[in-house]
């Protein structure tokens, strides 16, 4: 795929969704942002935004996080599932945040990925929303849509984000895009090709699938 086709795509998918190109998280600082992505596994931003703020209220920083009881934390999330290893990593990451990066979430990829419940996609959401880095971030919606649209064959995270990184280049100077995009595809995978049941009927960048264009439209 050509830089121009992307172009299209995301000017498609903004109109669309004209909020979708951003992060759904309410968050006033990287450590918010990061607990707030812990929490927003396998749950919606909506049921997040509704839990942090007491959570946030009862522990304002890493510190507060990280010399909390456990089961304190597992009370104020357990709207948003899996509490207990959330709760857990919850603190731990924090306790990493105040033990190793002295009460700093630190600002590499490299750096991030070592903390509890941090991989890559929530790594480099981190680096885009909070630092302002080139980010690429690379989820389930996403890596289903990419391959969809034949933009990858790649099925790894890392591989996809180096595809990406070919066609948005980090010193680029729109490279903004490549965080906004990924914004606007999951917004789009969760409202209209959402897996197995894909509306390709009603889908805006059905001209650049090459599902659709295959004849595999549902
Ligand atoms: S045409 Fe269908 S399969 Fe292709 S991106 Fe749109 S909804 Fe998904």
């Amino acid at each position: 795929m050509l830089r121009d086709e992307l172009d299209t795509i995301i000017r498609k998918l903004r109109a669309e969704y004209p909020d979708g190109d951003r992060c759904g998280l309410r968050f006033s600082d990287p450590v918010q942002l990061l607990i707030s992505t812990i929490l927003s596994a396998q749950c919606t931003d909506v049921r997040v935004n509704k839990t942090t703020p007491a959570l946030f209220a009862r522990f304002p920083d890493a510190k507060a996080f990280a010399d909390a009881d456990v089961k304190e934390i597992e009370e104020l999330i357990k709207p948003c599932g899996l509490y207990h290893t959330k709760a857990a990593n919850i603190k731990k990451c924090c306790e990493s945040i105040v033990n190793d990066f002295g009460g700093n979430v630190p600002g590499t990829i490299g750096e991030l990925t070592t903390l509890a419940g941090t991989g890559r996609k929530t790594a480099n959401l981190v680096l885009g929303e909070w630092f302002g880095r080139p980010a690429y971030v690379i989820d389930t919606h996403v890596k289903r849509i990419w391959s969809l649209l034949g933009i990858t064959g790649s099925t790894t995270p890392e591989a996809i984000e180096d595809d990406l990184r070919t066609l948005i280049p980090p010193d680029d100077p729109e490279a903004g895009e490549a965080l906004a995009l990924s914004h606007l595809l999951i917004t789009h995978g969760r409202n209209v090709c959402v897996a197995r049941r894909p509306d390709c009927a009603s889908c805006c960048i059905k001209d650049h699938c090459r599902h659709y264009l295959n004849g595999n439209a549902s």
